[in-house]
């Protein structure tokens, strides 16, 4: 097979550089992650031991934190405690103060800034450090190692994220565990009228595939329609998009493989892998996940949903304390609540999934993202979307065929009257699917900012 190339394929090769003078100390971390990941004392000695040198770092290196000086003591006898008296930070507040928050010296070869668009419609610049993408990749390795017989190295690995080339590349890749990688952007396999991707997927034959689970339905919907074959890994895994029932039910059975969720951030990397047994088991070696009341920094009562805020353990070039998500949860610790699977760490349960709290006008109104959604759900609508630019409001709507005239009307009305005090200019339209808008990262969501269509 010859595989086609586009011109994009450098960047990515010169990423793989990069990474690959990681290999060494990846492969130490893998071992060290896989060893300690199912004794609960080894877990939290480490994180406490690793959220103290971060705090300490903070305190005198970067020059927000250096104002909470005083707290060097408090760091010494609980970095736990220590941790709660800082302020929490928004996505929002580090935007504008990024030189703020990172560290006096960064290096310019182990320090690298990365560019995120996302959904909440803020553009956000960061920076991370070589140890943060090493324990990221050391430890998303370990977490997949027992899903396949014979560990996670030499595996074939289908990713679907990449949307900077047109087309269908292969490569071996140091970072990813020496697995051989194939990445297929779905771009391509809307445009390649022979399905030769397609073709291209089938013949390589992936152990596991990486996705949104959109991108998953979407290759499962290409191949279908078209009569084509699909592969059979052994393990699909996703992130990125909330996995609703559905999705995860259409994914398992077309590939014959369970579907494994992820819940993280670019900025923080995994913050929780799905196990065999179904739960989101925490990343507490390498983050510390608090659930606070989602109107301010107090803690909520164990078993109570609150927004998830996390502290990065390891990224010195920039630490994100006591981050603020937006997404809603509920941590149960690990002594209370153990689990089949033998991993010794704290469970996520996500209620609300990745939404924003409020669509947010020029003149400082706001809406709620649930009260609107709720708001279209009450009528026969198979999909929507709501796209916002500025004071301009666009809600799609995909009618299910039971839906009459006098549904269009009075979902209008509605939303005439739900948006009514905030001076927007309110338009629904009736929608197919392929009206419906991808964020610039690719993601498909209920509400996206900054665009329109
Ligand atoms: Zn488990």
């Amino acid at each position: 097979m010859t595989p086609y190339i586009s011109a994009e394929e450098e960047t990515s090769r010169a990423e793989e550089r990069r990474l690959s003078s990681l290999l060494p100390r990846i492969f130490d971390l893998f071992d060290l992650y896989r060893r300690v990941g199912t004794d609960a004392q080894a877990v939290q000695a480490m994180r406490t031991e690793r959220l103290a040198r971060m705090l300490r770092h903070a305190l005198s290196e970067v020059p927000f934190y250096r104002r909470f000086a005083d707290l060097a003591t408090t760091v010494d006898d609980d970095p736990h405690l220590a941790l709660r008296a800082l302020p929490t930070r928004t996505k929002r507040e580090l935007a504008a103060g990024l030189r703020s928050h990172c560290a006096d010296k960064l290096s310019k070869e182990t320090d690298f800034a990365v560019r995120t668009s996302g959904t909440t419609g803020i553009p956000f610049r960061f920076v991370i450090d070589a140890e943060h993408l090493a324990h990221t990749i050391a430890q998303g390795l370990a977490h997949q190692e027992p899903a396949v017989r014979g560990g996670a190295f030499h595996l074939r690995k289908l990713e679907l994220y990449d949307r900077r080339h047109d087309g269908w590349f292969e490569y071996t890749s140091a970072a990813k565990g020496l697995a051989r990688v194939a990445s297929l952007s779905l771009r391509g396999l809307a445009s390649d009228r022979e399905h030769r991707a397609a073709g291209f997927v089938w013949r390589f034959a992936p152990d596991m595939i990486f996705c949104h689970p959109s991108q998953a339905c979407e290759l499962i919907g290409h191949c279908t329609e078209h009569g084509l074959p699909l592969p059979a890994p052994s393990v699909v895994y996703t992130s990125g998009e909330q996995l609703d029932a559905r999705d995860r039910a259409r994914i398992e059975s077309a590939f014959g493989a369970p579907v494994r969720d992820t819940y993280g951030m670019r900025e923080v990397g995994a913050i929780a892998h799905e196990c065999p047994s179904g739960r989101y088991h925490v990343m507490d070696e390498r983050l510390c996940v608090e659930i606070l009341d989602p109107g301010g920094d107090e803690p909520v009562p164990d078993g109570t949903a609150g927004e998830i805020v996390v502290t990065h353990l390891i990224n010195r070039a920039m630490p994100f304390l006591r981050y603020r998500t937006g997404d809603l949860g509920m941590i149960t610790a690990a002594d209370r609540l153990p689990c089949d699977c033998g991993r010794a760490s704290s469970t996520l349960t996500l209620t609300e999934g990745r939404k924003n709290w409020a669509i947010t006008f020029p003149g400082g109104e706001s809406v709620s993202v649930l009260t609107a959604s709720r708001a279209v759900r009450g009528f026969p609508v198979e999909r929507f979307q709501i796209l916002q630019q500025a004071a301009d409001i666009e809600v799609l709507v995909k009618w299910l065929p039971e839906a009459t005239g006098a549904d269009t009307a009075a979902l209008r009305s509605s939303l005439t009257e739900l948006f009514g005090d905030t001076g927007a200019r309110v338009r629904c339209t009736t929608a197919a699917d392929q009206d419906f808008v991808r964020s610039p990262s690719g993601k498909q969501s209920e509400f996206l900012a900054g665009v329109s269509r």
